[in-house]
């Protein structure tokens, strides 16, 4: 299949860039770099040894869209283009309402006109919003507690009303959970501009000094050391889940939401502390008050990726941490 990956040189899309080429995909890539850079591209080329085509654009230009889906044969749209951060999503929420939800639409009706009907949608655990119990399976309550939220939530009810109406659309939506590490060619990896604002970064950092201190958001959470716990997911199993979903609808015309984590919830002090161990290095932490709308627990049930497209993630904490460090070294020294 060629698939047309919007974003494809973030954090997730070009480890799903580099995995769909792997599996003997051909890509179509657009981004505008507004939060990566193109260099980034080249390095798919050279970790993949394949060619592929890329555009410099943004998804809310219609014209651009039009172009992209005149000159290739897409078969498949893999859509992880949007912004991202919570706190930024709260102080500019039209912003956010703007690219996500707008720019969403605009790939949409350009895959309508060109009678291009698949398509894998980045959402998120937040969707859940706060949720009643762990683990989290999809058939839990869907809410938002900011505006980030909230457009993920829109565009899933936005995805089920155009299925509703045609089902000739088939579409996954992807529910990720925490996603930390790195390909272990080290070559690509997160890479936020400004000051990180989820843990593993801020912990990179702190582990480069950087930065002084980690500062662990509240320790009196009611879970096993009373710090938060997540789901964190190696990229690269999250990026092999990509590449089973779009094999998935490949042969079946259908709408679902899947999980894509591990089912097992660790804590900012386990974090630290294991990569601290195994990548031989001190990271000084302090106690902080709690981040406001910080949830204690959120870990996912991954039984329906494994029921649905025989997918699970392989990756343990460990390699994770290890990942994170080493590709957090790399970029430092590039
Ligand atoms: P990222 O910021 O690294 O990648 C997003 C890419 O989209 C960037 O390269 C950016 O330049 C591009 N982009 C943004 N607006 C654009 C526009 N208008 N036109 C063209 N390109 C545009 O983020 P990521 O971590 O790789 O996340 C990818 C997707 O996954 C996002 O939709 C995000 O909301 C979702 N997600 C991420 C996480 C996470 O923790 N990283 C968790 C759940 C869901
Ligand atoms: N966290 C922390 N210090 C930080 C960043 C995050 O203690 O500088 C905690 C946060 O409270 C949460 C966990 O780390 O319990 C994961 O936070 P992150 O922002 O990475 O992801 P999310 O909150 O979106 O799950």
């Amino acid at each position: 299949m060629t698939i047309l990956v919007t974003g494809g040189a973030g954090y997730i899309g070009s480890h799903a860039c580099v995995e769909l080429l792997n599996s003997g995909h051909d890509i179509v890539v657009f981004d505008n770099f507004y939060n990566s850079s193109p260099e980034v591209l080249d390095r798919i080329k050279e970790i993949t040894g394949r060619s592929f085509l890329a555009y410099e654009c943004d998804m809310l230009d219609e014209e651009a869209m039009e172009r992209i889906f005149s000159e290739n044969k897409i078969d498949a749209v893999m859509h992880f283009a949007g912004y991202k951060a919570v706190g930024e999503s709260c102080e500019k929420p039209l912003m956010y309402y703007h690219n996500n939800i707008q720019g969403t639409l605009t790939i949409l009706n350009a895959m309508a006109r060109h009678n291009v009907k698949k398509f894998v949608f980045s959402s998120s655990a937040t969707v859940y919003g706060d949720p009643q119990s762990v683990p989290i399976d999809e058939t839990f309550p869907l809410s938002a507690t900011n505006p980030y939220g909230r457009t993920k939530l829109m565009i899933e009810e936005m995805l089920r009303d155009l299925y509703a109406a045609d089902n000739s659309w088939s579409i996954i939506l992807l529910r990720y959970f925490n996603p930390v590490g790195a390909h272990e060619s080290y070559m690509i990896g997160e890479n936020p501009k400004g000051i990180p604002n989820n843990l593993m970064p801020m912990i990179n950092k702190v582990a480069q000094q950087e930065l002084p201190v980690l500062k662990i958001f509240g320790n009196d959470y009611n879970t096993k050391d009373g710090t938060g716990v997540r789901d964190y997911i190696h990229v690269v199993d999250l990026a092999k889940g990509h590449v089973k979903a779009i094999e998935y609808i490949e042969n079946y015309n259908t709408i679902e939401s899947i999980n894509l984590g591990t089912g097992k919830g660790y804590s900012v002090l386990e974090m630290v502390h294991t990569y601290m161990r195994v990548n031989n290095v001190a990271v000084n932490y302090i106690f902080t008050d709690r981040r406001p709308g910080d949830i204690a627990e959120c870990y996912a049930n991954p039984e329906k990726a494994l029921r649905l497209l025989n997918w699970k993630a392989e990756y343990d904490l460990e390699k994770m941490c290890r990942d994170s460090y080493l590709w957090s070294v790399s970029a430092t020294k590039r």
